[in-house]
């Protein structure tokens, strides 16, 4: 039985390769933080975690999680509405709430949960989803799985979203949903603009914060901040495993009465497992050291604004980039790959990032800035590009 279908696979998988398309792990052994080690030995200065806040290894977080674990036991071995519910997931959501601004949270196991079991539970065929092109992989999966009629605008394009929102008038409700920060360029939707079209033709709006919450902001409160709009927006999801200490877990957060039906008709929250209580427990921590101080939102900004002007002094073509999300433009896939390989034998662990990625022509290095960067680890950086760019011809 196997045979033919192992012939398929592996064909497959050599046309993967052959593509340059294969992925392959780096392995790391170390807490992930600014400094790690690799299996090669060698010690590299990380510039591609989501860890914004640098939070991966904090102790804080570890004592809380090692605590609820003396305390609290390893798992639930339940959903959430068997017997899977202790007090720490009750209070995790509510100081969701507190830092979003929002009514009510409800946890899944993860984003990508978050962003897959939102949509059906509250649109069908009668409704309308307005979607930006450049949404995240779980956004796109979750629409999938609903009946709403579908439309599409180009990344952050407001005048195809105002298209898009005067033909789905033909429908009974409309909901856009839109990335906060996408991930490659770094750009922050235009959720002010988004917003007022909304009002205008009587539309709902999700955000997913997972590269904001911690980041975008004055306080990283998230593009809700950002723009003003605290309270206003109806559905935000995003990640426990990006800045908030990085581990795993998702939510969504809003509306009252969404979070509610939720809790019925969500198929990742009824079928599948909440975060165990030691990773509950580190999130409460973790929200109240946000309550307690913005040390850490004002060392990233700092640093991401020290980073970028510095690249750019140096010569480098940068994004715009309103999150810690820097993207170094090369546009040649080779080179992009090149000079990732560059930079590591230097010390420095980025990605090169090219077509399908990002679009043909845009081949890139993602830098992702975190307040767990020192400024030497920052100019060890920028000394780096700026020698291996020299030696690439990229910058003179
Ligand atoms: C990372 C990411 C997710 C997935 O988050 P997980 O909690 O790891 O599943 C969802 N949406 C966006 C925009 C993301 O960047």
């Amino acid at each position: 039985m196997y045979n033919k279908f192992q012939q398929y696979l592996q064909a497959e998988l050599k046309s993967i390769e052959e593509a340059g398309l294969y992925k392959k792990e780096r392995i790391i052994v170390s807490p992930q933080k600014a400094e790690i080690k690799v299996n090669t030995g060698k010690d590299v200065l990380n510039f591609c975690a989501n860890n914004y806040l640098g939070l991966s290894d904090n102790q804080e977080l570890i004592d809380a999680a090692k605590k609820a674990l003396d305390e609290r036991g390893f798992g639930m071995s339940s959903v959430r509405f068997i017997c899977g519910t202790q007090d720490l997931h009750k209070e995790l959501e509510r100081k969701i709430a507190e830092f979003f601004g929002t009514e009510d949270t409800i946890l899944y196991a993860a984003c990508f949960d978050a962003n897959g079991g939102v949509f059906e539970p509250l649109l069908n065929e009668e409704d309308a989803i307005i979607s930006d092109a450049l949404n995240h992989a779980s956004i796109i999966d979750g629409v999938r799985l609903c009946k709403a009629q579908r439309y599409r605008y180009a990344n952050a394009n407001m005048e195809e979203l105002e298209n898009c929102l005067k033909l789905a008038q033909a429908q009974r409700h409309r909901l856009i949903v839109t990335d906060g920060v996408f991930s490659m360029d770094g750009n922050v939707a235009p959720l002010d603009k988004i917003y007022e079209l909304a009002e205008k033709y009587d539309a709902m709006v999700m955000v997913d914060e997972s590269h904001s919450a911690g980041v975008v902001g004055k306080t990283g409160r998230g593009t809700t901040e950002q723009y003003n709009l605290r309270g206003k927006i109806e559905i935000l999801t995003g990640t426990l495993g990006k800045a908030f200490g990085g581990a795993i877990g998702g939510f969504t957060t809003g509306k009252k009465e969404i979070i509610a039906m939720l809790r019925q008709r969500s198929r990742p929250y009824l079928f599948s497992n909440s975060i165990p209580p030691m990773v509950a427990a580190a999130g409460i921590a973790m929200f109240d050291m946000m309550a307690r101080t913005n040390e850490l939102q004002d060392k990233l900004h700092s640093n991401t604004d020290y980073f970028v002007a510095k690249m750019k002094e140096a010569g480098f073509d940068i994004k715009p980039t309103q999150s810690a999300i820097c993207a170094v433009m090369l546009y040649d896939a080779k080179l992009s790959q090149q000079m990732a390989e560059k930079l590591l034998e230097e010390g420095i662990y980025v990605v090169g990032f090219y077509y399908p990625v990002v679009p043909k022509g845009q081949a890139r290095i993602r830098v992702q800035i975190s307040a767990g960067h020192e400024i030497e680890h920052l100019d060890k950086a920028i000394a780096a590009f700026t020698k291996i760019g020299k030696e690439l011809g990229v910058i003179k």
